[in-house]
């Protein structure tokens, strides 16, 4: 993922901000793997192949 799409990303369980993470970055600023780790509570999202995934692994 783009490093300027952070601006656009939020948590979705808390609508906060999230801090980027990042293992391993490509070209052109391509973050291929880290993490987007929310600013407000626990949650913490994997980048994985330059996708973030966003999705709450809770269903219980
Ligand atoms: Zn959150």
């Amino acid at each position: 993922m783009r490093i300027e799409l952070l601006e656009f990303l939020v948590c979705p369980r808390c609508r906060n901000d999230l801090n980027l993470l990042p293992k391993y970055i490509g070209s052109e600023e391509d973050i291929i793997e880290g993490e987007l780790e929310c600013k407000n509570c626990p949650q913490v999202f994997l980048i994985e192949n330059g996708i973030p995934n966003l999705l709450l692994d809770d269903f219980n």
